[in-house]
């Protein structure tokens, strides 16, 4: 994947070549006449991962997180014993960490080697968390690729880069907006975005 940073502003967004899809068909069509794989049952698990399991589950627990002291004190003493009571674990979801985005740090998570994403929180990674351009660039230039979507730190605020891997997953909880003061559970949730539990982006109050 060509990736020219000096000049183009928007790498890590670049998409896979054109030809992935096709391939992908072309191997589901194999498998599927070896009857290796059973089209139903995969349509069952797309579904499940398209409809009902998405940033949704993430942005419920970041706005709990910053609604309720006792449920950010319990994500923080036990990530994943915690989120197990709510029915969030599955899935490359089984070892969760939460990092706390505040004043003086922010982070953000990557997957240098692969594409290990917290998937019953946040549900199927976006293309650009799985190109090679953001997993080689995000920990070397931090600064440089969260500016390429938008967001511009202060220098006094350190960037801390957490690479995931099959054993821990991480969600960043990010600083509560100024703007929310006041609103419950239910409302918080719509200013959480995707990229804010990825750390390239930041919460904001809904369209
Ligand atoms: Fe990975």
């Amino acid at each position: 994947m060509p990736h020219d940073h000096h000049d183009h502003d928007h790498d890590a967004h670049s998409l896979l070549p054109s030809d992935s899809a096709l391939r992908v068909k072309a191997l589901e069509t194999l498998l599927t006449r070896k009857g290796l794989v059973d089209p139903a049952a995969m349509d069952a698990i797309l579904d499940v991962y398209e409809n009902k399991v998405g940033p949704q589950n993430g942005a419920r627990v970041v706005a709990r997180a910053w609604a309720e002291p006792a449920f950010l004190a319990a994500l923080r003493a036990d990530t994943t014993a915690t989120l197990e009571r709510e029915g969030l674990l599955g899935r490359q979801g089984e070892h969760v960490v939460v990092v706390e985005n505040t004043a003086e740090v922010h982070n953000v998570v990557v997957c240098t080697l692969c594409s290990c994403y917290p998937w019953p929180l946040l549900g199927i990674p976006p293309t650009w968390y799985k190109s090679d351009a953001y997993r080689a660039r995000v920990v070397r230039e931090p600064r440089r690729v969260l500016a390429e979507f938008g967001l511009v730190l202060p220098d006094g605020q350190a960037v801390r880069v957490w690479d995931s891997t099959a054993e821990i997953r991480y969600l960043v909880i990010p600083m509560r907006p100024e703007g929310s003061a006041g609103l419950g559970v239910e409302d918080l949730t719509r200013w959480v975005t995707r990229n804010s539990m990825i750390g390239t982006g930041l919460a904001e109050r809904p369209a």
